[in-house]
C-alpha cells in the first residue's frame, strides 16, 4: 500500500507583524519529495514517527512536503496555495494519509489553514483514512474534525513528545487498516482562552488536565487530547479543546470528552495568567540577585520568537537599565541594521547607534521606536553556534551574524535573525558568560529555561507590550466569538459544560 505522509507546521500570531512568505519554511524554504523524507527520517518529529511505522507495516511512503516556520504573522496565500497544492497532488492513489500538522495555521486567504487542507484531502478521496497529529497550541475546528478521523495531539509543552504523538496517530491508524474497529472521534470545544505561559504541562491546571487525559486512556480510551490553543490568532475560537478518540462506539468517547470538561472548566482560572507590573518585576529580581552567587534570569516574555514576536522589543532592557540593574547579559535582538553598523564598526570600537523597536506593530498600535544607545563593540560573528544540549545537542544553530554592543550596565547580543535562547551557545558563541552575569536576560518563555534555569538563582517573568504579551485586553480582537473567558465574564447561564 502507498501511504501519503507530509508537515505543515506554523502558528499563526495574526498580531505579529511579521511575514510568513514560502521562505520562511525550512532553513531554505520547504522541503519536497525525498529531502522532504530525509529531514524528518530518524529524527524526533510527528512525520518521522510516521515514516517508521509506515514503513514497519511494508507500506510504501510518499512524501511530498516538509514544511515548518517560526511562528509569525499570517500565512502568505500563494505560500500555503503551493504547499497545499504538493500535498494533495501527493495524496493521490495513496490508500491512507498521515499528516504532521500544528493546528494553528491562519493563512492571509482562511481562518482555517489545517481544515481547509484536510476538506480538500477528503474531498479528493472521500474513502480514505487520515490520521493528524498536532501541537498542543492547535485551534481545533469543526471542519478539522469533520476531515480527519483520527487526531492526537502533544500531551507535553515545552513539546518533547513529538515523535510519541506521531507514533500514537499512526498506530491507531494502522491497528484500523489491519482490520481492527473503526475509530471514532468526540471533541468539545470550550469557550476558554487559554495564556501560553499557562499550559506547561508539568504545572496547573494544565497538568492536571493533561493527567486526566492519561488516566482515560488508561480506561480504555484508544487517544484523548488536551489542546490548551493559541489565543494569539484573531479567529472566531482561538479556544481550547479535548478531542478523544475511541474504537468503534461512540458513546464512551463521548462520555470522556464529557468528564473532561467538567473538570477543565471547573479549573478554568488555572489557565489564566496575570501579567505582573513590570517595574514590580524589576525590583523582584533586585532583591533577589541581593548576595546570590548565580544570576537572576528575567523572561521577557512578550517578545518572543517561538510565538511571533520581533525580537526587537527594548521595553524590559531599557526599564532594567533605568532601575539601575548592571551586570545584565541580554539577547537576543533582531536588528540586522544595527548588525551591519556593528559589524562594520568592528569589535573594540565605541559606537552611538540606533537598536532595537524599529519593526512597528500596527495591530497593537506600537509605532517604530528606536532607541539610541551608546557603547563598545565586543564580539562579532557569522553567527554559528553548536548546541550544547539538552535538546538538540551536536547541532549547529546560526542566528545570522551577530555582534555584542556593551553599553556598560548590559552586554546585548544582537542578530540578524530571529532566534530562540535556548542553549547557553546565544551567548557563550559570542564570548559572553551567562552564569558570571548577575542577570540575563532573555526574549523566550519556555525553551530557555531547561538550560538557563539550572545556572540561575531565580528566575522572574517580566511583561512588555510585545505580540507575545499575557496581556489579552492589548489585541484588537475583532473576529472572536462571544463571551470567551477570561475576555468576557461569564455567567453559569453563557455555558454550561455537561451540555
Ligand atoms: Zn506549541
Amino acid at each position: 500500500m502507498k501511504v501519503m505522509i507530509a508537515r505543515l507546521n506554523h502558528e499563526t500570531n495574526t498580531f505579529s507583524p511579521v511575514p510568513t512568505p514560502l521562505a520562511a519554511f525550512g532553513n531554505d524554504g520547504p522541503a519536497f519529495g525525498l529531502d522532504a523524507y530525509e529531514e524528518n527520517k530518524g529524527k524526533r518529529t510527528a512525520m518521522s514517527a510516521f515514516i517508521d511505522i509506515a514503513e514497519a507495516n511494508g507500506a510504501t511512503v510518499v512524501t511530498p512536503v516538509s514544511a515548518t516556520a517560526y511562528p509569525s504573522g499570517r500565512v502568505d496565500a500563494d505560500a500555503y496555495r503551493t504547499l497545499c497544492d504538493a500535498i494533495v497532488a501527493g495524496a493521490r492513489c495513496c490508500g491512507a494519509i498521515l499528516l504532521d500538522l500544528h493546528g494553528a495555521m491562519v493563512v492571509e486567504s482562511t481562518d482555517d489553514g489545517e481544515g481547509d487542507l484536510l476538506e480538500r484531502l477528503r474531498q479528493q478521496t472521500p474513502d480514505v483514512p487520515i490520521a493528524v497529529a498536532l501541537d498542543l497550541h492547535g485551534n481545533v475546528t469543526p471542519k478539522m474534525m469533520a476531515n480527519a478521523d483520527v487526531i492526537v495531539s502533544f500531551k507535553t509543552y515545552p513539546h518533547v513528545d513529538m515523535y510519541e504523538t506521531g507514533e500514537h496517530a499512526g498506530r491507531i491508524l494502522f491497528d484500523w487498516l489491519r482490520g481492527g474497529p473503526r475509530p471514532v472521534m468526540a471533541w468539545r470545544r470550550l469557550p476558554l482562552m487559554t495564556h501560553t505561559l499557562r499550559s506547561a504541562t508539568a504545572q496547573g491546571a494544565m497538568r492536571d488536565a493533561v493527567q486526566a487525559a492519561r488516566r482515560a486512556e488508561d480506561a480504555g480510551m484508544l487517544g484523548v487530547s488536551v489542546l490548551a490553543g493559541f489565543a494569539l490568532a484573531d479567529i472566531p475560537d482561538p479556544c481550547l479543546s479535548v478531542v478523544v478518540v475511541a474504537s468503534g462506539d461512540p458513546a464512551p468517547a463521548e462520555q470522556a470528552a464529557a468528564e473532561m470538561v467538567k473538570g477543565i472548566w471547573a479549573a478554568r482560572d488555572g489557565f489564566f495568567y496575570d501579567s505582573e507590573p513590570l517595574a514590580d518585576s524589576l525590583a523582584r529580581a533586585v532583591e533577589l540577585a541581593c548576595g546570590a552567587s548565580k544570576p537572576v534570569l528575567l523572561l521577557d516574555h512578550g517578545d518572543n520568537c517561538m510565538s511571533g514576536g520581533t525580537c526587537d522589543t527594548m521595553e524590559v532592557l531599557m526599564a532594567a537599565v533605568d532601575a539601575g540593574l548592571t551586570g545584565i547579559v541580554a539577547g537576543l535582538y533582531c536588528d540586522p541594521e544595527a548588525v551591519e553598523a556593528l559589524t562594520s564598526a568592528g569589535e573594540g570600537a565605541r559606537v552611538d547607534i540606533l537598536v532595537g523597536n524599529k519593526r512597528p506593530i500596527p495591530a497593537i498600535g506600537r509605532p517604530a521606536a528606536p532607541v539610541r544607545l551608546q557603547g563598545v563593540v565586543g564580539a562579532v560573528t557569522d553567527g554559528q553556534y553548536v548546541i550544547t544540549g539538552p535538546t538538540y545537542t551536536g547541532q549547529t544553530a546560526c542566528m545570522g551574524r551577530s555582534a555584542v554592543l556593551d553599553i556598560g550596565a548590559a552586554q546585548l547580543v544582537i542578530t540578524e535573525k530571529t532566534h530562540e535562547p535556548w542553549d547557553l551557545g546565544v551567548f557563550e558563541s559570542m564570548g559572553l558568560d551567562p552564569r558570571r552575569a548577575r542577570f540575563v536576560l532573555v526574549k523566550s518563555r519556555m525553551y530557555c529555561r531547561p538550560v538557563f534555569e539550572p545556572i540561575s538563582q531565580a528566575l522572574v517573568e517580566c511583561a512588555s507590550a510585545g505580540v507575545t504579551s499575557s496581556d489579552f485586553s492589548l489585541f484588537p480582537y475583532e473576529r472572536r466569538s462571544r463571551p470567551r473567558y477570561p475576555l468576557d465574564s461569564m455567567a453559569p447561564s453563557d455555558y454550561d459544560p455537561s451540555a
